[in-house]
C-alpha cells in the first residue's frame, strides 16, 4: 500500500523533448507529444524518477491536491490462489517484498488475480516499484510467472534476474559456507 502525496509537474519552458523521463517512468504516467512532456495525474505514483533522470530540471515533484491511495484489498482474493502464486515464487504470502512501500507479495499476488497484466499495472495497484525499484521488481517478475504471466517486451523492465532458487543444489552443497539452503528456506517460509 502507498499514500501517493505528490505529483509529477513538467516545467514546458525547460523540457526538449527528450524522452528519458518517458523511458523510465514505471507508470507510464509521462508522455512527451509534439516535443513537450505532460503528467497523466491518474498515473503518477510520485516516484521521482523523472525528476532524477531530467537533465533540464524540467520536473519537480509538488504537493497534490488530495492524496491518492494505492491498495489491494487481499482478502477479496481467492487465499488459495494467493498462496499458491507466492509459493510457486518462493515467498511467504506475508513477505514485505519492497522495503520502499511495505508491499507484501500476497498483495502482489490478489493484485495480479485482480486482472495486473504487467508491472506497470501492480505499480498501478499496489504502489510497489513506486520506491527505488530497485529490489523488488525481480520478485514481481517471478510473481507474474507463478501466475503464468507472460511480461511484453518493455525496455523499462529487465527480464527475470537470477535468484537464489537460480543456483544448482548441487553447487549450494559444494559451498556450505553461503547457507545458500538456509536462506531459501528463510524466504520461502
Ligand atoms: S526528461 Fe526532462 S527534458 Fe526530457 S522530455 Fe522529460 S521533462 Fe522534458
Ligand atoms: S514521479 Fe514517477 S510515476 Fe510520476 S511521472 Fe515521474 S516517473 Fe512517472
Amino acid at each position: 500500500m502507498k499514500v501517493v502525496t505528490l505529483l509529477a509537474a513538467v516545467d514546458e519552458t525547460k523540457c526538449n523533448g527528450d524522452k528519458r523521463c518517458q523511458r523510465i517512468c514505471p507508470a507510464g504516467a509521462i508522455r512527451v507529444e509534439a516535443g513537450l512532456a505532460s503528467v497523466d495525474p491518474e498515473r503518477c505514483v510520485a516516484c521521482g524518477k523523472c525528476v532524477d533522470v531530467c537533465t533540464e530540471e524540467a520536473v519537480r515533484l509538488n504537493v497534490r491536491p488530495e492524496p491518492r491511495i494505492l491498495a489491494v484489498d487481499v482478502a477479496a482474493a481467492d487465499p488459495a490462489r494467493v498462496e499458491e502464486i507466492c509459493r510457486k515464487a518462493h515467498c511467504r504470502p506475508a513477505l514485505q517484498i519492497c522495503a520502499c512501500t511495505g508491499t507484501e507479495a500476497r498483495e502482489v499476488a490478489a493484485a495480479i488475480l485482480g486482472g495486473a497484466k504487467s508491472p506497470e499495472d501492480l505499480v498501478l495497484m499496489t504502489g510497489i516499484g513506486s520506491g527505488c525499484g530497485i529490489y523488488c521488481m525481480g520478485v514481481v517478475f517471478r510473481l507474474l510467472d507463478a501466475a503464468g504471466v507472460r511480461v511484453p517486451e518493455d525496455p523499462r523492465w529487465h527480464p527475470l534476474s537470477l535468484s537464489l532458487w537460480d543456483v544448482p543444489d548441487e553447487l549450494a552443497r559444494k559451498y556450505p559456507d553461503y547457507y545458500l539452503d538456509e536462506d531459501r528456506k528463510v524466504l520461502s517460509g
